[in-house]
């Protein structure tokens, strides 16, 4: 379970609506609604400990080129 950062429900992962990146963390959002006031004020939802951070790809491998 994760939590919606603007209503604070509690949402399956996997069933959000939409899932919006800021900052390096993706939050998931329950509905339009939500994901509309998030995307309208980022900075005063965005917590990092109710997101997850964002998949990056593994472009970083310590021992390339050896
Ligand atoms: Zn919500």
């Amino acid at each position: 379970m994760i939590t919606d950062p603007v209503c604070g429900k509690r949402i399956n992962r996997g069933k959000a609506h939409a899932v919006v990146e800021h900052e390096g963390v993706a939050y998931s959002l329950c509905c339009p609604l939500c994901q509309a006031e998030f995307e309208r004020n980022p900075r005063t939802y965005a917590k990092p400990a109710l997101g997850e951070k964002a998949r990056k790809k593994p472009d970083r491998h310590p021992y390339r080129g050896q």
